[in-house]
């Protein structure tokens, strides 16, 4: 009895560290003040800060989920400023497999921005990256300078996914990242049964 227990007990730790083997990394970017890091922090802390300044520093946060069943970490990176200087380096880059690109519903400037930091995408990875457009601040209702429709639009002609968050009103935050990480997700599982 004692013997089967162990080994079922053996079983299941196995299990546990294979599942322990799906790391993606997944990049934030899209321009300054858009919502990048309070997207992260609303993700994975559950926080958010009305003053910027708060989260500089961050390199990347690994974020424990469940997709069908597996565990997946996704190590999200964050740009910790950089991309105030249009200086987010290729080692940023190295090695994604998802991308969040980020623009502010309420500053048509930073949708403008979005061809830029794919074409920025595009050129510093090495492989095709799943990724999600994402309008964030959508609880600017009365600011809004981009509609809906137009998002969707960009994101259709990029063949991207897309999405509206609120990172303060917590609204799609995790739909945000799941979408991206479910997708890799999927494409590996078809790629590896
Ligand atoms: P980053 O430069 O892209 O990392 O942007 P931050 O996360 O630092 O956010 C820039 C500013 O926008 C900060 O003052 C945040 O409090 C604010 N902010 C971020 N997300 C939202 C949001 O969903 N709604 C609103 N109203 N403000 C937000
Ligand atoms: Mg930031």
């Amino acid at each position: 009895h004692l013997a089967s227990f162990l080994g079922g007990l053996n079983m299941a730790y196995m299990e546990e560290e294979q599942n322990e083997d799906y790391l993606f990394k997944i990049v934030l970017i899209g321009d300054s003040a858009v919502g990048k890091s309070n997207l992260l922090a609303r993700f994975a802390r559950d926080e958010f800060y009305p003053n910027s300044k708060s989260t500089i520093g961050v390199e990347f946060q690994t974020q424990k989920m469940n997709i069908s069943g597996k565990e997946v970490k996704a190590q999200i990176w964050d740009t910790a400023g950089q991309e105030r200087f249009r200086a987010v380096t290729s080692a940023y880059y190295r090695g994604a497999v998802g991308a969040l690109v980020v623009y502010d519903i309420s500053r048509r400037q930073t949708f403008e921005s979005i061809s830029r930091w794919l074409n920025e995408l595009q050129t510093h990875s090495d492989m095709n990256v799943v990724t999600t457009l994402v309008g964030n601040k959508s609880d600017l209702k009365d600011a809004r300078e981009v509609t809906t429709a137009e998002g969707k639009a960009l994101a259709e002609a990029h063949g991207l996914f897309f999405i509206e968050t609120s990172a303060l009103a917590s609204s799609n935050v995790a739909a945000a990242f799941e979408t991206v990480v479910r997708e890799i997700f999927s494409i590996l599982s078809r790629k590896v049964m």
